[in-house]
């Protein structure tokens, strides 16, 4: 009785001391090889990536696709089932950030993206089969040098987006002569005003905003652009920083020279690591679908930037709008925008290269919004930027205007948002902002094409003893058809391909038909035991029939340039 009731203490103290079962759901990850709660720098992205990699060997492959301007290494990580068939012949998903250089939580939205689906493969039905039916390749930076300045050096919120490549912005024959100096050395580059009663701005009603005055109303200082001396003498302040290319509009899609899109380059893919990008998506023909991450709005853009939708085929419109939408609900308060119409006009862009001319459906997401709407008026002003700063900062984001002796525009004040505040989220709400996106990229790829021979049969043609019928009913189980109506349209996508052959057997004729129920017409083909029968809509089957002449087993292969490679083999038996 007594040693009973020791036991049952025991029992019940192992019970209030064990901890509680945890109640977990599907964002909770059963194992963390990384932590999100930190911005990487170049190398502990590059050391993150390698840890991945080396975690999972069989799943992952790392590259690097080519060199910055500065010589670092753009890697890119492979995920797949090598088990399940060559990479090529899968569907593939190709997704990036950073492209610009201070736009940096894109890299951690892909790193959690492949940290995702690496570890989530064993518990998660649907994760596995992404794995095991496509293919992810995920280059965190594409612009590595601008993201490592953009944290190692002193810069504004904005700064630090081109390459590095040198580049005379001011055409004053000398390259990045006169960028931002850190005045003070706190390692920002804040904003410069000075007194003046005839200057066209006025402390608000929080004594940190500027506002700009009225026609009619007396000023009270001059704004003078960013934290830094005029380096070159030419009388103005920071107008050749370094670099000057924007990578986002470089690429060969309606690119304009320099004097009518900043940023330009000298002409399209100058840059290493847009050829870089470029060069793989074009060796990579499997790809079907693209995602870019920048910063900031919360917008998920389409293309294009360049013009309206003139160009853009009505099917491609109904599926864009179908992912848009439904991202919009993946991602609260993200609006879907067609970046043209709805926002601005870029020239040269990825996002435009991506669907207008590699021809797959391309997103480009501006992720993250700073403040809240506290009143609810549709918009968010400088105030609530400083109470959520205030608030849910301790007021860190923002430097007081301070006074500061400038040597060449004497006493003027600094102050301003530091460069991590207005457009990256805080460390705390990074891990809901890299679920949430990737979350969206993973809806993307799965309505990606994917081909499947559903039923091979064959049947022999009665009066001939080596004549057969042999029958494909081939299916695209994605939502995507296996090419977008705009690659049919300017012809960047091969035609689905149906080979048969056997080593004692050869087809004489084929058919096709698009009504599986209906009976297929025989077509006139020079070689119908290759033939290219164009493409496979969404959600839909086709039935290719041969006549075969012979014997033994025949093997027949769909290949789909981008809903992957199907095979399947039969016996003839008369
Ligand atoms: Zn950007």
């Amino acid at each position: 009785m007594k040693k009973h009731s020791i036991l049952l203490c025991l029992v019940a103290l192992f019970l209030l001391l064990s901890p509680r079962d945890s109640i977990s759901d599907s964002s909770d990850p059963p194992k963390r090889i990384l932590r999100f709660d930190h911005y990487y720098d170049y190398d502990g992205l590059r050391k993150a990536l390698i840890k991945l990699n080396s975690t999972y060997p069989a799943t992952t492959r790392l590259k690097s696709i080519g060199k910055s301007y500065e010589g670092r290494d753009i890697w890119m990580l492979t995920i797949r089932n090598p088990k399940t068939g060559p990479d090529k012949e899968k569907p593939a998903f190709y997704v990036d950030g950073n492209t610009h250089g201070n736009e940096i939580q894109g890299a951690e939205i892909c790193l959690y993206l492949a940290h995702f689906l690496l570890t989530r493969y064993d518990d998660l039905d649907w994760v596995k089969k992404l794995v095991d039916e496509q293919v992810f390749y995920i280059a965190p930076t594409v612009n590595p040098d601008g993201r490592e300045a953009f944290m190692k050096e002193p810069n504004t919120p904005h700064s630090s987006r081109s390459n590095r490549r040198p580049y005379d912005n001011d055409n004053d024959g000398d390259e990045d002569e006169d960028g931002y100096d850190d005045l003070d050395g706190d390692g920002q580059i804040l904003q410069m005003r000075k007194k003046d009663p005839n200057g066209r701005w006025k402390v608000g009603a929080d004594p940190r905003i500027m506002e700009r005055c009225k026609a009619d109303e007396l000023g009270q200082y001059t704004m003078l652009g960013w934290e830094g001396l005029d380096n070159d003498g030419d009388g103005r302040f920071n107008e050749d920083p370094v670099g000057g290319v924007d990578l986002n509009r470089n690429f060969p899609s309606n690119w304009r020279p320099r004097h009518q899109q900043w940023g330009a380059g000298d002409y399209p893919l100058s840059e290493p690591e847009t050829r870089a990008t470029v060069e793989f998506l074009e060796e990579h023909r499997n790809v079907a679908a693209i995602q870019s991450f920048h910063n900031a709005g919360n917008m998920i853009l389409r293309p294009p930037g360049s013009e309206d939708d003139r160009n853009v085929p009505r099917g491609d419109l109904r599926m864009y709008d179908a992912l848009g939408r439904r991202g919009e609900r993946m991602l609260p308060g993200y609006r879907y925008l067609q970046t043209f119409k709805d926002l601005y006009a870029v020239r040269g862009a990825f996002l435009d290269w991506g669907y207008m001319r590699y021809g797959v459906y391309s997103f480009s997401n501006e992720i993250w919004s700073m403040a809240q709407d506290y009143n609810k008026n549709g918009r968010v002003d400088n105030m609530e930027r400083l109470r959520w700063n205030d608030e849910m900062l301790k007021g860190k984001g923002f430097v007081k205007w301070t006074e500061y002796d400038h040597p060449q525009l004497g006493k003027i004040e600094l102050g301003g948002w530091t460069k991590m505040t207005p457009r990256i989220p805080p460390t705390w709400q990074l891990e809901e902002v890299c679920y949430r996106n990737a979350r969206f990229v993973l809806y993307h790829a799965s309505t990606m094409p994917r081909v499947q021979i559903k039923s091979l049969t064959s049947k022999a043609v009665p009066g001939d003893n080596d004549l057969f019928r042999v029958t494909a009913i081939v299916e695209n189980e994605g939502f995507m058809a296996t090419a977008t109506k705009i690659a049919q349209q300017i012809q960047v996508s091969q035609s689905d391909r149906a080979n048969i052959s056997g080593p004692s057997a050869k087809a004489v004729a084929v058919a096709l038909s698009r009504d599986v129920t209906k009976e297929a017409m025989l077509q006139n083909e020079r070689r119908p035991w290759r033939f290219d029968f164009g493409h496979i809509p969404g959600q839909s089957r086709i039935k290719v029939v041969w006549l075969v002449k012979g014997k033994g087993t025949v093997n027949v292969r769909i290949r789909s340039e981008k809903g992957g490679t199907a095979r399947r083999s039969i016996k003839l038996t008369p």
